[in-house]
């Protein structure tokens, strides 16, 4: 039976998930912003909490851990290279391990760059990602404890996903991301299919997420630094693509 996702607004603009296999049952959150939004939406959905996977130890991810945990008493799965930042984790993975939740089985993949451990979660068999902070809708996190280097070769990561990945982020950002977008890409017909889309989703009160990696590799400007146009654009022809995504990630900075 195919895995079943949930998603809810959290805190200001953060994204929760839950992951649940309806054969066993099992039923995880993905990381875990705030403790109520996290249990009106397992009222809502008549799910039991029995898992936390966390993409990496920010407080606006990790906050509602000791409550859940305390009253669900669900093990919390985090980053190796985090765990002593992370609330009561009960397990420790790191690039390539398996997490399963029931019958579902993710494989961690090592996304530094935000943080210096982050990581993200991606199903194979369902096709569904869970990338925290690293890819955003149009946009990429800030690139706060690694180097814009380590950030680039974790979305390459991430690019690499099977393009009908359905992908999670942790923050609602498109409409920023995609203003912002635009102003490297301003002819590209993918950014301008996916600008109105995500307006009408807007304006409809709905979530622009989950996107797609397919989606992302088209419109994401964060994901086409390599391309030769996108290089041109910031006045960096022929320049490394690491190079490339750095000056548009200190743009972002400062847009
Ligand atoms: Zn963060």
């Amino acid at each position: 039976m195919p895995a079943k996702t949930y998603l809810f607004p959290c805190l200001k603009d953060n994204n929760g998930v839950l992951l649940h296999d309806p054969e066993s049952g099992a039923t995880a959150a993905i990381d875990a912003p705030e403790s109520d939004a996290v249990e009106a939406a397992l009222k809502a959905t008549g799910w039991k909490l029995s898992d936390m996977l966390v993409t990496h130890h920010h407080a606006d991810h990790t906050d509602g851990i000791p409550a859940l945990k305390e009253r669900h008493r669900c093990r919390v799965v985090a980053p190796h290279h985090e765990a002593s930042r992370i609330p009561l984790v009960d397990v420790t993975v790191q690039e390539g391990d398996s997490v399963k939740v029931g019958g579902i089985t993710t494989r961690v993949l090592e996304t530094p760059g935000h943080t210096a451990g982050h990581i993200s979660y991606f199903s194979h068999a369902d096709k569904l990602a869970f990338v925290g902070d690293t890819l955003f809708s149009i946009g990429c996190g800030r690139v706060i404890e690694g180097t814009p280097e380590m950030m680039w070769n974790s979305l390459l990561k991430l690019r690499a996903l099977p393009d009908d990945t359905r992908v999670y982020c942790g923050h609602e950002y498109t409409d920023a991301n995609i203003r912002f977008a635009r102003t490297i890409e301003p002819d590209n017909p993918a950014l301008a299919a996916r600008a109105e889309r995500a307006s009408q989703q807007i304006n409809q009160g709905q979530p622009t997420i989950p996107t797609t990696i397919a989606e992302e590799k088209v419109a994401n400007p964060f994901l086409r630094a390599d391309v030769a146009e996108v290089a041109r654009k910031v006045g960096l022809a022929d320049a490394p693509a690491a190079q490339v995504f750095a000056e548009i990630r200190a743009r972002k900075n400062s847009f």
